[in-house]
């Protein structure tokens, strides 16, 4: 089987030129400017007018299933990943059960196998009590450790001082970590239902959840990381303060020590919170404008390394409420891109660069092998972009199980025209195509 996509501009490793990509087998087996063969293509895709980007690998999304399947599940959110352009996922272990056992890890991989229309992994979730489980979990088939440190979710939370420790010497994995501080939290939501009330209005989320709930757990991970060596990457950072712990990572040298932003933190602040309500509400919560701009200018100057979207889907209903009672998490794998795209017209980042933070920097971070990079022997994971071409995004729009989004009744100007995993076109003209199987990643 041999594609070739041809006449549309190709953006890849800081370059961004008119080229043809010709693709056999599921793997690019060319990549040329000016392409002029007699070869016969079983098919030919024109890209004309397109900017053709490797596919987004997504580091940090809430897929639900097993346990949660009222909000979401593998084969509806990997359906919003494709329309997104989105080809590869790395889901997180907060489900039920938690993955946080072998046999869940592997209960995940078998589900995926039958129902996950582009490529996944799965993070493996630490415990105050799992840490002896490392050494068996296989390097080249997960990204790395998921940690909750001092956050709500379940029981996952590892609090222990002396399991922080084990933790962060028992492994060569990165260690993706939330960072929120549990007593400050705890704190701060007393003093919060006794200002305003048993249940604080939305707009009071930052103040709970707060900048010095976020700072004094990222300061005490990147401490711990330093102290015994260990890859550190920061989760959502969504405070301007926590950048300054942050190292710089220059170009494609990552530190030990990274950070991913998410659209959201980097698209909403504090003033949304008005017209949106508990739709934005989020863990850690979105904050001020001055922290977005930080956020924002970070994405440049080499402390954000990865922009990831932390997709956490919940029904409407599970979002009445305020502080206390509305969960926390939205859908935003499917706008993504086009959402960064908007960035990118706004003068924020260059295209290349937003390449650089959603495709190329997760594949070096987490090493993942043949993808992330349109090079000769690489999976053929593309998406073709179309700039200028006005759309409104709306509910029947949306892939996810959940049947909203935070960007509903949004003019986006970019378009998400055809999505190709392994060089199988798993999207175009709108559809997805439910019956193509995408593969599991490896690593390293
Ligand atoms: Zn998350």
């Amino acid at each position: 089987m041999r594609t070739v996509i041809q006449g549309g501009t190709i953006v890849n490793e800081g370059k961004t030129f008119d080229g043809t990509i010709v693709i056999e087998d599921g793997k690019i087996l060319s990549i040329v400017g000016d392409y002029k063969s007699p070869t016969t293509f079983d098919e030919v895709i024109d890209a004309s007018g397109c900017f053709v980007l490797p596919g987004i690998i997504d580091d940090h999304v809430h897929f639900r299933e097993p346990g949660l399947t009222e909000k979401a599940d593998i084969d509806t959110e990997s359906r919003a990943a494709a329309a997104g352009g989105v080809t590869t996922y790395f889901d997180m272990p907060n489900t039920v059960p938690q993955t946080t056992t072998l046999e869940a890890l592997e209960e995940k991989f078998a589900l995926a196998a039958q129902k996950s229309h582009v490529n996944y992994s799965f993070f493996f979730g630490a415990t105050n009590d799992n840490i002896s489980l490392f050494p068996q979990l296989d390097p080249h088939r997960i990204p790395g450790i998921k940690l909750f440190m001092g956050s709500s979710t379940g029981n996952m939370l590892v609090d222990r001082r002396e399991s922080l420790e084990q933790l962060f010497s028992s492994t060569k994995l990165p260690v993706m970590a939330h960072c929120e501080d549990t007593a400050i939290i705890n704190r701060n939501m007393a003093e919060a239902k006794e200002k305003y009330g048993g249940e604080p209005k939305v707009i009071h989320h930052p103040e709970i959840r707060s900048e010095e709930a976020c700072y004094e757990s990222t300061r005490l991970a990147i401490e711990l990381a330093k102290k015994y060596d260990a890859r550190l990457h920061v989760a959502h950072l969504s405070t301007a303060k926590e950048l300054d712990l942050i190292p710089i990572s220059h170009f494609s040298h990552l530190s030990n020590i990274t950070a991913e932003a998410t659209v959201s933190h980097l698209y909403f602040c504090n003033r949304d919170y008005a017209s949106l309500g508990t739709r934005i509400k989020c863990n850690p919560a979105i904050k001020t404008e001055h922290d977005r701009e930080a956020l924002q200018r970070a994405l440049t100057d080499g402390r954000i390394t990865v922009i990831g979207t932390d997709h956490a889907p919940h029904l409407l209903s599970q979002k009445e409420g305020g502080c206390a009672k509305a969960v926390s998490g939205m859908p935003m794998i499917q706008f993504s891109l086009v959402t960064m795209l908007e960035l990118v017209d706004n003068g924020i980042l260059s295209l290349e660069r937003l390449v650089e933070l959603m495709c190329h920097n997760p594949a070096r971070l987490f090493e993942v092998r043949h993808r992330g990079f349109i090079r000769e022997g690489y999976q053929a994971d593309l998406v073709l972009v179309r700039p200028n071409t006005a759309w409104v995004c709306t509910k029947n729009l949306i892939e996810s199980k959940c049947g909203w989004s935070p960007m509903e009744g949004h003019m986006f100007l970019w378009r998400v025209e055809r999505t190709l995993c392994n060089g199988h076109t798993v999207y175009a003209d709108g559809k997805v195509d439910a019956s193509y199987i995408g593969q599991p990643v490896t690593f390293r």
